[in-house]
């Protein structure tokens, strides 16, 4: 793979925000180290990463991503310059200037992903649905569907319609509080105020909010506690009318070891799906997002990719940055050739994603389960299962021999490996429930994980 070069993600930003931006946070940044998916990059001072946290962090992690297969996190460091020479202080009191300035201004308007609004937002036959219902809980918030449950594979637009939806609802009532929220972040959370005894204070950010928005909701699978907690968070809102939207990576019934009280009150409301987009919807999101940049791209340069990179929105964006990003460097027009060129290391990488230590990541993270589980030697039946369907799909996906499969699960011997695969095959064919498994599974390996 390609080592990312600094200073091209850098000549990309630039041509991204305005040039004073450019100059006060992010041209002093610099790439300290990318070591087992957590990405350092140093920044001048906590000024600079405020700013970049709120306005950049996104767009950064959208260039890198081509460059890294798993990029868990982006983490900015501050790293004073030793020699504060003069030609620095200019810029550390307009760093200082611009930040109360930001203070008035955007930070009143979105306290999440601004950029995510119902206009920018390509609706095609993979979500019009969604889309529909949206628009409806935008214009009445808390009466219509409540909660409002999207779901769908990875990159499909759920945080961004969430997200959307959120910022509607601002445009028109500035005056509603909002919280949008992750569950992991809401686990954390919670945990920490248990911990430190802060336990009202973390209610009333939640449960004193008009609306409250909840990204990645199977997260609470296996989380007891933390449950217990969203059901009267939960209960709270719902009576008093407050708009609640969850989204998930699937449907409630399929959340593992989630509260049947939970389950059933996601489903009072509305469950709404996004699916894969098909080709005309790549052809017109990559079209828009183009012309956001203010890029015009050949009708063939746009086919290639739309025929390339088919599994979710956020490949597809990154792709088409990439490209931007090169055409820019390099000063040459877009050609398909040139997008050949451009995009080969990403697609490279594409073909070989499948691969064993993929299959075994999308099994543990659909049963909620580590890896290592999967590796391991435990018996429990939660672990087993998930174990044998690890073995089935490498053999089906991958065609590896039973001793290699063996080899993969930390040297399981190869009579295990074989009476484990043909058991998932023989269920497959009976039981209804593994069927969906491994159809849920399988569409997530291929929505590249
Ligand atoms: P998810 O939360 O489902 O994993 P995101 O909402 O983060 O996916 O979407 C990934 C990227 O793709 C985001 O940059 C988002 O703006 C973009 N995106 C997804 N769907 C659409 C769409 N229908 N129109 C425009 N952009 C989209
Ligand atoms: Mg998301």
């Amino acid at each position: 793979m390609k080592k990312v070069r600094w200073d091209q993600i850098l000549s990309v930003l630039e041509s991204r925000v305005s040039k004073p931006n450019f100059i006060t946070w992010l041209q002093s940044t610099e790439l300290l180290e990318d070591a087992a998916g957590v990405i350092m990059i140093g920044v001048p001072n906590h000024y600079a990463k405020t700013w970049i946290e709120q306005h950049a962090v996104t767009e950064i992690e959208m260039l890198l991503a081509p460059y890294y297969s798993d990029i868990k996190e982006i983490r900015l460091v501050i790293t004073p310059k030793k020699s504060t020479d003069e030609d620095n202080l200019p810029i550390l009191q307009a760093a200082a200037n611009s930040i109360e300035e930001n203070e008035e201004t955007e930070n009143s308007e979105s306290p999440f992903g601004a950029h995510h609004s119902l206009e920018n937002f390509i609706v095609g036959n993979n979500n019009r649905l969604a889309f529909a219902a949206a628009q409806v809980v935008a214009e009445k918030p808390g009466e219509a569907y409540n909660p409002l449950f999207i779901y769908g594979g990875v990159g499909l637009g759920k945080t961004h319609l969430m997200q959307a939806i959120g910022n509607q609802i601002l445009a028109t009532h500035p005056k509603k509080k909002i919280v949008y929220t992750s569950c992991e972040t809401f686990t954390s959370e919670f945990i920490q105020a248990l911990q430190n005894k802060e336990i009202n204070s973390f209610k009333k950010k939640y449960r004193h909010t008009d609306v409250l928005l909840v990204d990645d909701i199977q997260f609470l699978a296996n989380k007891e506690g933390t449950q217990e907690e969203f059901f009267h968070t939960f209960n709270m809102l719902h009576q008093s009318k407050r708009q609640i939207i969850l989204t998930a990576d699937r449907l409630p019934r399929e959340i593992n070891n989630l509260e049947e009280r939970l389950t059933s009150r996601f489903g009072w409301g509305m469950v709404v799906d996004i699916q894969a987009p098909n080709y005309e919807t790549r052809m017109a999101i990559l079209q828009a997002k183009a012309a956001e940049r203010g890029f015009t791209l050949q009708p063939d340069v746009l086919d290639y990719i739309a025929s390339t990179i088919t599994s979710n929105v956020r490949e597809l964006e990154g792709s088409l940055l990439k490209l931007l990003m090169t055409a820019e460097v390099e000063k040459k027009p877009i050609s398909v050739e040139f997008t050949k060129r451009a995009l080969k290391d990403l697609i490279d990488q594409r073909q070989k994603q499948t691969t064993t230590k993929s299959v075994i990541q999308t099994v543990s993270h659909y049963f909620n389960i580590e890896s290592q589980q999967i590796l391991g030697k435990k018996r429990q039946r939660e672990i087993v299962y998930p174990r044998q369907v690890v073995m089935y799909l490498l053999r089906e996906l991958l065609n590896l021999s039973y001793p290699q499969i063996g080899d993969v699960l930390g040297g399981k011997d190869h009579t295990t490996v074989m009476h484990g695969a043909n058991k998932i095959a023989n269920e497959r064919k009976t039981n209804q429930a593994v069927e969906q498994d491994l159809k849920s599974i399988t569409s997530q390996i291929g929505a590249g994980k």
